[in-house]
């Protein structure tokens, strides 16, 4: 497996990294297992604090130079990506600043004797990382379980290996001890030989669901615990008291944001029969402004997508989806430009017997869905495999809420698109996959809940 960066708006390979042998595999379990018991007799939780505010201080004094590595890398607008390591600078304050509480023993009220849960590490961690959000990815999984006192092997996606391999060096320069975060440009079957490994703990994977039944697999064989962030095709529903100033507002971004290639993106807009026409005609206009160009160019609205195959597999799922009788209301045009670009496209009738019906499209196609009710808004919206995100507008907070509740999602966003900060928990059910990331649950994730007790004599 190559692990390369080839830029999606010039099509040229910039950077080939080597494939990690074997024996580097090896030194790096071993170095990473010592770090771990080090910690486990020696806390060291303030230089590991430390070590995150170093960290977030130099992703703020580097955001530009980093984000212009991850646009390289897989094609997103320079501007998003300046926002991504803002994003994760704020992560670090977050699990700095809350790090003492999350650790904290927990006292057990028994009137048995005394009882409390310590918050303690669990082991070496291997991390496999998508493309879409190369920083943000890895530093959701990587501080806060630096934090317990989890060492890390990353495997990331094989085409943002120059955005992983900066985190990696940024971890270093920030005082991290070696084994801490090591970047490796593993094979798949050296991922799963790591994960066998009795030195590694648990497994974290962000990716496809194809990717995450494989790995979660081999951890269940060798009863690793692991996390699973995987796709999702989460509904947009517009209730029949929405603020439509807003919707027009937010329904496009929520779609096109990183072109589209977001796991929480809107992807189903599930729109009442009065409003229909009116929705399509506010995608369409907003469509129709975007400007295609170098994602490294401000002006530019839409980025190419990540990479030649990824292009292609739209392509492919649009070409399906008409096939099986789904209308183009608008786009699905060749682009002009040499990049990976993909011209923003709407899609309506797309029947449950479309094989698109139930599948995750990673890019600029929003499919428009009419219904009768909010009743049927809320059975399309649960009629499918995926659980991941939902968002809901009325202007009647409660009114959402009650809607939002019935939704079979991990998250669900009110008057807005999908957001991610330090604080909110991160995941979903169903084919979604499971664990949650971010937020004080995320950093429980791989944390040994180690009760100790004493019973009264
Ligand atoms: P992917 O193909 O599953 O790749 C994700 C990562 O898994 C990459 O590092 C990939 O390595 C690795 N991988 C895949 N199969 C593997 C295997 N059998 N053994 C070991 N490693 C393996 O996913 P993708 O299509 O690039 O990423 C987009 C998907 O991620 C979408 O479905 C999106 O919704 C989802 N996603 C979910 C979340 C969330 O939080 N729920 C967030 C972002 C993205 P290679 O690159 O070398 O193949």
């Amino acid at each position: 497996m190559a692990y390369q960066t080839i830029n999606p708006y010039t099509n040229e390979v910039e950077q080939t990294f080597e494939n990690t042998t074997d024996e580097e595999l090896e030194q790096t379990l071993a170095t990473a297992h010592q770090l771990y018991l080090e910690w486990r007799r020696d806390n060291k939780l303030e230089e590991r604090k430390r070590v995150i505010l170093n960290l977030g201080r130099l992703l703020r004094e580097r955001r530009e130079e980093y984000a212009a590595i991850m646009t390289r890398d897989m094609g997103k607008l320079i501007g998003e990506a300046e926002g991504e390591v803002d994003l994760c600078a704020s992560f670090c304050d977050y699990y700095v600043a809350n790090a003492d509480q999350f650790l904290a023993p927990e006292i057990i009220a028994t009137t048995s004797g005394r009882a409390k849960v310590i918050k303690q590490s669990l082991g070496t961690l291997v991390a496999v990382e998508p493309w879409n959000f190369p920083f943000y990815q890895i530093a959701r999984v990587f501080i806060p379980n630096f934090i317990v006192g989890n060492p890390m092997i990353l495997k990331d996606a094989s085409n943002c290996p120059a955005s992983a391999q900066a985190f990696a060096d940024a971890v270093k320069e920030a005082g991290a001890p070696a084994g801490s975060l090591t970047n490796l440009f593993l094979s798949y079957d050296q991922v799963n030989r790591a994960i066998a490994d009795k030195r590694v703990a648990g497994v974290c994977l962000t990716g496809s669901e194809r990717g995450g039944a494989t790995v979660a697999k081999e951890a269940g064989a060798n009863l690793k615990k692991n996390t699973m962030e995987l796709g999702g095709n989460d509904a947009f529903i517009i209730l029949d008291d929405a603020d439509w100033d807003l919707v027009e507002k937010v329904a496009p971004a929520a779609r096109l944001y990183n072109a589209g290639q977001v796991c929480t993106s809107s992807k189903r807009f599930i729109v009442l029969e009065k409003d229909y026409d009116h929705f399509l005609e506010i995608m369409k206009d907003a469509f129709s402004k975007v400007k295609m160009g170098d994602p490294l160019d401000p002006s530019t609205t839409l980025a190419p997508l990540s990479s030649k195959k990824a292009k292609e597999k739209l392509q492919g799922q649009v070409d399906l989806a008409v096939a099986n009788g789904a209308k183009v209301y608008y786009g699905n045009q060749p682009v002009a430009l040499a990049g990976q670009f993909f011209m923003p496209t709407i899609l309506t009738d797309i029947t449950p017997a479309n094989p698109l019906f139930d599948t995750e499209m990673f890019g600029p196609v929003a499919s428009v869905y009419k219904v009768k009710s909010e009743e049927e808004a809320i059975e399309l919206a649960n009629n499918s495999s995926y659980g991941l995100g939902n968002t809901v507008f009325s202007q009647n907070y409660e009114h959402a809420e009650r809607v939002a509740a019935q939704i079979e999602t991990g998250m669900s966003w009110i008057n807005a698109g999908w957001a991610s900060l330090p604080e909110l928990p991160f995941g979903g059910v169903k084919n979604s996959g499971y664990g949650r990331e971010l937020s004080s649950y995320g950093i429980e994730e791989f944390m040994n809940k180690h009760l100790i007790y004493e019973a009264r004599q």
